[in-house]
């Protein structure tokens, strides 16, 4: 009983940061799911979060009564100093590559029992993909934006915490985001993506990943 309080209240203090950063995310459910809830737990090689378009369906009963419609979806392998991570499955929420599909045309129930497959497999045996076309351009900006405006808020997040095992030079990259990230602290995702990249952004992110853009390779 008092493991559940525990998971109860860092999802509650987690929302709430999660709501900070990016007030627009009130628009619609936002689910964050302790992996334990989905009766599996996190092995070594496997991630420490994930975020997806349709993993509310996949988690649905360990939603329970907090349901109120299809919505997003975060899985965390720990609640506990979790803030680096949720900022990072956060950023692949808001950079305007996740699709956001109703998938109304498949039952509900076969997405959902695939996707927990799916979910499970991540956390316990995570192959990363030679062609990772998730942790591009637009998510690192994002991200950056997302650290920035933490830090506004007086949370200090390590580099490591956002994003383990991947070298990158975010400080650069942060360096690079920070005046936009100031002067755009207020305003959603969906707007600030659809202009051009900073300038010294881009050259950073070109720098270490040549024009081909999107193409990280990292395991998380
Ligand atoms: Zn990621």
């Amino acid at each position: 009983m008092h493991e559940m309080n525990d998971i109860e209240a860092h999802r509650e203090r987690l929302l709430s940061l999660a709501y900070k950063v990016a007030p627009e995310l009130r628009s619609r459910p936002l689910y964050l799911i302790h992996i334990t809830e989905l009766g599996t737990q996190r092995a070594d090689k496997g991630v420490i979060g994930l975020a997806g378009p349709v993993l509310d369906l996949a988690c649905r009963h360990a939603i329970g009564d907090r349901w109120i419609g299809r919505g997003w979806c975060i899985v965390l392998a720990d609640f506990r100093d979790a803030e680096g991570t949720l900022l990072h499955e956060l950023a692949h929420l808001l950079d305007g590559n996740m699709p956001w599909t109703e998938l109304q045309t498949v039952s509900p129930d076969v997405v959902g029992a695939v996707v927990l497959d799916d979910i499970k497999r991540h956390f316990t045996d995570y192959k990363p993909p030679t062609y990772d076309p998730w942790h591009g351009a637009s998510f690192l900006r994002t991200l950056m934006h997302l650290w920035h405006r933490a830090q506004e808020f007086g949370l200090y997040v390590s580099g490591r915490e956002l994003f383990p095992l991947a070298e990158l030079p975010l400080h650069q990259l942060s360096a690079a985001t920070r005046d936009e990230a100031h002067r755009c602290r207020h305003q959603p995702f969906s707007e600030i993506v659809a202009r051009p990249m900073p300038r010294r952004f881009r050259k950073v992110f070109l720098r270490r990943h040549g024009s081909r853009q999107g193409e990280i390779h990292d395991t998380h």
